[in-house]
């Protein structure tokens, strides 16, 4: 701003204030939302690579009635506290979802739900899971939390203490967006998760096959330290096999699946995705 002219100067002012009406619109829109059962999740097939089985689902939020990906509202959400309330609608209505599916008889299938290292300030979340859980007669290690490096970034204690209990009462933890972080990997000796999640940037950037070698040594990593690995963003038959090769475990992406409605996901429940 400082050495911009004064016509630089309005344009920068003007723009500063669509993203300030952008940030208070979407507040609004969230907070309709939570009145109004205007939230509904998606569910992206994750496919065991061994089996060619759906293995479980990765349930991912979505507003009915506006246009806006979760990485514009998430943030929103993040910023105003209102996460909170989602993240409890979430997991609510993914623990419900399995019950449901498991009453239709299709059988049990995990759910991965996203935790955002702000719901730390929700000091009852674990006995709220645990209540979900036990009121639908979920086992816990059907449930994956997924969260992110950006959780270590938080007051560790904290975060130490809220994995230690997750893992206590059976929940399953999986590291999203592995790779996109800490340049040191030395934090997965300690953080209790139970599998991480291949970026898709990294997965982009490392799936040739000049460079797969770099994938090989995650895997390696990983396993060497009993953690499963998922690699998401998956969109090519090549990707698929050069992951296989590698003893990736599992796969989730737009090659095997969008992320679908509940009775899309019914369809394909108990699919097997041979070649
Ligand atoms: P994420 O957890 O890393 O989710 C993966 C994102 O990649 C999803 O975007 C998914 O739709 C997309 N994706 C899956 N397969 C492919 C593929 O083959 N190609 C491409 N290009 N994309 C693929 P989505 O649903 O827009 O979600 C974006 C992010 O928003 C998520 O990233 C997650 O960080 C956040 N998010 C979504 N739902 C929730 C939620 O319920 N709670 C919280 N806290 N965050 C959420
Ligand atoms: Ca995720
Ligand atoms: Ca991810
Ligand atoms: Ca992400």
């Amino acid at each position: 701003v400082k050495h911009s002219g004064k016509n630089n100067y309005i344009f920068y002012q003007n723009k500063m204030k669509d993203v300030m009406n952008t940030k208070i619109e979407i507040e609004a829109i969230l907070r309709e939302a939570l009145k109004t059962d205007g939230f509904k999740l998606l569910y992206q097939p994750q496919v065991d690579l061994c089996s060619a089985e759906i293995y479980g689902f990765e349930a991912l939020l979505r507003l009915k009635d506006h246009n806006i990906r979760p990485d514009q509202f998430i943030p929103v959400a993040e910023d105003t506290g209102l996460i909170i309330n989602i993240g409890r609608w979430v997991a609510k209505t993914a623990i419900e979802q399995f019950a449901r599916w498991r009453e239709k008889g299709l059988g049990e299938k995990t759910i991965a739900i996203n935790y955002s290292s702000k719901q730390l300030r929700d000091k009852d979340f674990i006995i709220y899971l645990t209540q979900l859980t036990k009121a639908n007669k979920v086992k816990p290690e059907l449930i994956e939390i997924e969260i992110t490096e950006s959780i270590l970034l938080e007051n560790n204690n904290e975060t130490m203490t809220f994995l230690a209990e997750l893992k206590e009462v059976g929940f399953k933890i999986t590291l999203d967006d592995f790779g996109t972080g800490y340049s040191s990997l030395n934090y997965l000796t300690y953080i209790p998760v139970d599998k991480v999640k291949l970026d898709k940037s990294i997965n982009d950037k490392f799936l040739n096959l000049k460079n797969n070698r770099v994938m090989d040594s995650l895997i390696l990593l990983a396993h060497s330290l009993n953690l499963k690995i998922t690699a998401e963003g998956i969109e090519e038959w090549e990707q698929y096999l050069q992951l296989k090769r590698a003893g990736c475990d599992y796969i989730q992406g737009y090659l095997f699946s969008k992320p679908l409605e509940s009775t899309e996901a019914e369809e394909i429940f108990n699919h097997i995705f041979a070649m």
